[in-house]
């Protein structure tokens, strides 16, 4: 059987594809390796932007999340600062006529969320389909895969890969730039509560992030993967002794860490989002750095742009233009300017904040003082934050 769209992987980007879609009449499939009822990863912690928000409630999942307590911490306020140097910017949603200028969202609650969504709009996930393969044709995309030991298949006018590596499509190359550090994730207690407040701070090992979530911090340290492994194994007042004297006075005092993780900080993406047949998205499409709050967003926004397509070509063409050349070309020109700022931006972050070049902290300086201090800019910045680049 031809559908019009298999989807593999279901998480937050696959399951927010086939939400936009829910109400038109196309045929669309969605495979996952997760057992029915089941998310397997054990949970972080996502940045997301107003923008997608406002995706999630259109879609029906956001009062999903948020029933869920303690899943949403909303941010009000962004403190940037550079250890070291002159220089501060204060970023508040009041000031742009918000309610917060982003939230701290579990990912185990969004997609507990996307899943009942997904049940409640009767949409069909093949769930424990462990995707091995995708290949095309000019005319269709073949899925293969298998489930319980079996071999399974799939054809489909259009593949939209979602399965977060995208290493499934041996058609499209991928890239990859290590950028030789790792990043440091820990949940932290402070004394004081931390009313919404979220800081970005650019030390000379690379930036530092603490996203408020529930009654804690999230932790984001970025550092050498030698002094990430040191402060892992570090007994607890000694990693909170480490930490004040890295972040400084502007946030703390620290009483209590758990949940130390590391893991190793790279760029990776796809060199083109479409080839034959084949769509990828979100971290399928690129993996960024966590720093910069960008990828999950990206992905988002990846997948409702992926769904306005569909759409907007359903009512006018034939269904074979699904997955056809124009279709992909119009599609990959449609996110050409969102997915590069957002992989530009993220990765110009780490080489101007990210490296210890005391020259450069001057202007680093004067970039987050002419932020603070000019509306403008200011508001530009704070737009980005709230809707991403483009
Ligand atoms: C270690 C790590 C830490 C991160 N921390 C943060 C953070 O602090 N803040 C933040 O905003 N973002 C963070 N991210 C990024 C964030 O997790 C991603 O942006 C987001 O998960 C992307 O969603 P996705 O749906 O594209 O992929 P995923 O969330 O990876 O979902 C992929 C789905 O596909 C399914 N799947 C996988 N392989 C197959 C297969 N072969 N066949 C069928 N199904 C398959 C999986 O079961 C899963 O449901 C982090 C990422 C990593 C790797």
């Amino acid at each position: 059987m031809l559908h019009d769209l298999v989807i593999v992987g279901a998480g937050p980007v696959g399951a927010t594809l086939a939400l936009a879609l829910f109400d038109s009449d196309l045929d669309v499939v969605a495979l996952d390796a997760r057992p029915a009822g089941i998310i397997a990863r054990s949970d972080r912690s996502l940045a997301l932007s107003h923008g997608t928000r406002l995706v999630f409630e259109r879609l029906g999942v956001w009062s999903g999340v948020t029933a869920t307590a303690g899943a949403v911490t909303p941010i009000t306020a962004i403190d940037i600062s550079q250890r070291g140097g002159f220089g501060r910017a204060r970023l508040h949603a009041r000031d742009h006529g918000v309610d917060a200028l982003g939230y701290v969202v579990s990912y185990r609650a969004l997609q507990r969320a996307l899943d009942s969504a997904l049940g409640r709009a009767g949409i069909s996930v093949e769930h424990g389909v462990g995707v091995t393969r995708v290949s095309a044709t000019a005319e269709s995309a073949h899925v293969v895969g298998e489930r319980n030991g079996a071999a399974v298949e799939w054809s489909a006018r259009l593949a939209a890969v979602a399965d977060g590596r995208g290493d499934v499509v041996g058609y499209i190359g991928r890239r990859r730039h290590d950028y030789g550090q790792a990043a440091l994730v820990a949940r932290i207690w402070s004394i004081e509560p931390h009313g919404g407040l979220a800081f970005e701070r650019f030390t000379d090992e690379g930036p530092m992030a603490l996203l408020p979530e529930e009654d804690h911090y999230g932790l984001v340290w970025t550092t050498t993967p030698e002094n990430a492994s040191a402060l892992v194994a570090l007994p607890e007042q000694a990693f909170l002794a480490a930490l004040a004297k890295r972040f400084g006075p502007c946030a703390g005092p620290w009483i209590r860490v758990t949940d130390r993780r590391t893991f190793p900080l790279a760029l990776e993406f796809a060199t083109r989002i479409a080839g034959e047949r084949t769509v990828l998205l979100g971290n399928a499409a690129q993996a960024l750095h966590p720093v910069a709050g960008q990828g999950f967003n990206l992905g988002v926004r990846d997948a409702y742009e992926l769904a306005q397509e569909l759409l907007a070509s359903s009512i006018v063409t034939d269904r074979d233009h699904f997955g056809a050349p124009q279709f992909l070309a119009a599609y990959s020109r449609r996110r050409a300017a969102d997915r590069w700022s957002g992989i530009a931006f993220t990765h110009g972050l780490l080489g101007i904040f990210g490296a210890d070049v005391s020259l450069l902290r001057w202007p680093r300086g004067l970039a987050l003082t002419l932020l603070d201090v000019l509306p403008p800019v200011k508001r530009v910045f704070t737009r980005a934050m709230l809707y991403g680049l483009h």
